[in-house]
């Protein structure tokens, strides 16, 4: 049996893996990689051929994750594509939009390449469009949580909350020999365990290999109870200075997440009346999607619901779905929120807001997720003076703020816990989905607190297990 690494390694985007076992070829994932020292994986062909793969098995719907589906279909993948009813829905809108700005990035590099008789980096057509993703969509089979389901060959999977982002699993893989059944987990993304709306990732007590995430591997997040009143403050301390609070965001789950918070601190009056602009038409598209599934939230949330006390809908809120909607946010006087995407800087409706606000000293630019390296976010999160946004330098004087509290992901703490489920230790866990300190952090710290084999595996990289 062998597990090979195809993305998400000593780094965060691309997850994408594939075990090969009893005569199967089974790939988890299927994930864009989004920084910019490795965007040109996503041009480069297929590194396992596609019509060697029995079945892809897609943990949620981040584009890190479900990004290249849609090269891959277009390059020949015809099996089916196993995902939570919720991903589906959520992949639907993340796949048609990621295949819409491909075209648009094209014909973008186009114009200025002619514009300015240069040649860039990246091909002027796009990596897929959106027949590209219809075709890929047609593909998927939905699988419930906590249900076996057979891939043929002896080799069962089964799905389990992970508590990230609605629908989002972890997948357990029942691998038969013989007499002997190999048990092989992938974490997926792992949630933490005080999300407002989410379940606690689904514990987990025996595998012979473990292939977890390490995102925050090497850190611990605030309390939640700090994430509230922190939110407050700083939006209180924005207002006074007459400025608006910008926060890029993730459209799908930090957007909920966020509603929620804004809607307790408005109900609360912890906050002033102000407009809070969700400036992104799949954050909106997802929202439906989340009410779609409440039986999917945690016992707190699904209460609030109940209580009326409705977590997407509060007194100020306004969704904007219209570019030109977009802009006019520019002519209001006055201090608002405006979250948008996406939630790394790197493309979308933020980066006009950021063009108009990141000047300004009595504005704040608010991070509520990571940022990874190379990203626009990043640069800006890690104090750099000026910036590029469209082509142009700006002078960063907005107050720049983080709050950690609010990540899907789980902390250290919570990823040591999850593994302390296991009764006994696997064979080897393999570490992927964290930056390279994040990753060989957590490794020591197991290794110490734990006795486990631990691997950080490279890119391409085979294992047998
Ligand atoms: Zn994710
Ligand atoms: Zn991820």
């Amino acid at each position: 049996m062998q597990l090979q690494f195809l993305g998400a390694n000593r780094q965060v985007t691309g997850s994408r893996y594939v075990l090969r076992a009893a005569d199967r070829t089974i790939m988890i994932d299927c994930g864009m990689f989004q920084e910019r020292e490795h965007l040109s994986r996503n041009w480069d062909p297929s590194p396992v051929p596609p019509g060697e793969v029995d079945a892809l098995l897609l943990t949620h719907a981040h584009l890190d994750h479900c990004g290249l589906i849609p090269r891959f279909v277009a390059e020949g993948y015809s099996g089916p594509i196993l995902a939570t009813p919720a991903t589906i829905d959520l992949a639907t809108i993340v796949l048609e939009d990621s295949a819409q700005i491909h075209v648009e990035d094209a014909s973008y590099k186009k114009r200025r390449h002619e514009r300015e008789k240069r040649k860039g980096p990246h091909p002027e057509i796009p990596l897929y469009t959106p027949a590209d993703a219809q075709a890929a969509l047609k593909l998927f089979q939905p699988v419930e949580y906590d249900t076996p389901i057979s891939l043929g060959h002896g080799i069962e999977a089964r799905y389990h909350d992970a508590g990230h982002i609605l629908g989002s699993a972890l997948i357990e893989l029942f691998v038969s020999d013989g007499p002997r059944t190999s048990r092989i987990v992938f974490s997926g993304d792992l949630g933490h365990d005080d999300h407002p709306l989410m379940r606690d990732p689904h514990p987990i007590n025996r595998a012979d290999c473990i292939t977890m995430e390490s995102t925050y591997g090497d850190r611990d997040h605030h309390r939640a109870p700090d994430v509230m009143n922190e939110l407050a403050k700083i939006v209180n301390d924005t207002v006074e200075r007459k400025g608006n609070v910008v926060i890029p965001t993730f459209a799908i789950d930090r957007a909920q997440e966020l509603m929620y918070l804004f809607s307790e601190l408005v109900r609360d009056e912890k906050i002033p009346r102000l407009t809070v602009f969700i400036d992104s038409p799949m954050a909106i598209d997802a929202t439906n999607i989340y009410q779609k599934h409440p039986h999917l939230f945690n016992e707190e949330a699904r209460a609030l619901f109940e209580q009326g006390r409705h977590p997407f809908q509060f007194p100020g809120l306004h969704f904007v779905k219209s570019a030109d909607e977009s802009k006019a946010i520019n002519a209001i006087r006055g201090s608002c929120v405006i979250l948008a995407g996406s939630g790394m800087c790197t493309g979308g409706r933020i980066k006009h807001h950021l063009r108009n606000n990141i000047i300004h000293d009595e504005s704040t630019v608010l991070f509520v997720g990571y940022q990874a390296r190379g990203t626009l976010g990043r640069r800006i999160v890690q104090g750099d003076p000026t910036v590029r946004i469209h082509g142009r330098e700006y002078n960063v004087n907005a107050k720049i703020r983080e709050l950690h509290g609010l990540s899907a992901h789980a902390d250290r703490t919570g990823l040591m816990s999850w593994l302390r489920h296991f009764k006994e230790p696997p064979d080897k866990l393999f570490l992927t989905h964290g930056e390279e300190e994040a990753a060989m952090s957590l490794k020591k710290h197991v290794e110490e607190q734990l006795g486990w084999r631990v691997d950080v595996p490279e890119y391409e990289a085979r294992a047998d297990i």
